[in-house]
């Protein structure tokens, strides 16, 4: 199951990490005052590579490069299904289908859709069903 989504740096970063390049990327590391091992992650931050920096880790890197920090909000995926509701304010699902967001006008409510309960007599019947009834009645002359 997937346990965080994908993170892939901003265009601004990766722009701003490319234009940064000065020499190998170990030394571009280096001048940013990171350990040379995190050119390789300038280089794929660079290239737009899904997953190559945590959001954590992106926003060290703007800091180092005079960027402003993007902040995120970290929602995790629903327990359940693993789909990402939590963003509409529902946490789990337990399985059943989560509603679309509907956005109501002005004196619109929402009412609970009620299960039609079946007629005990034919006279409870509305007409529309009793024609219908009628006109697809079958023959007992068989
Ligand atoms: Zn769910």
């Amino acid at each position: 199951m997937r346990t965080r989504k994908q993170h892939i740096a901003h265009v601004s970063t990766a722009v701003a990490v490319s234009d940064a390049k000065s020499g190998s990327w170990a030394a571009t590391a280096a001048m940013l005052g990171f350990d040379a091992k995190m050119g390789t992650t300038l280089s794929d931050v660079a290239r737009g590579k899904p997953s190559a920096v945590t959001p954590e880790g992106e926003n060290l890197i703007r800091l180092a490069l005079g960027l402003p920090a993007i902040s995120s909000i970290e929602l995790a995926p629903c327990p359940t299904c693993g789909g990402d509701h939590n963003m509409r304010g529902i946490p789990d699902c337990h399985g059943r289908a989560v509603a679309a967001v509907v956005a109501l006008a002005p004196g619109q409510r929402v009412a609970a859709v009620r299960k039609p309960t079946q007629p005990r007599t034919l006279s409870d019947y509305p007409v529309a069903v009793l024609a219908r009834m009628i006109a697809n009645r079958t023959s007992y002359e068989d």
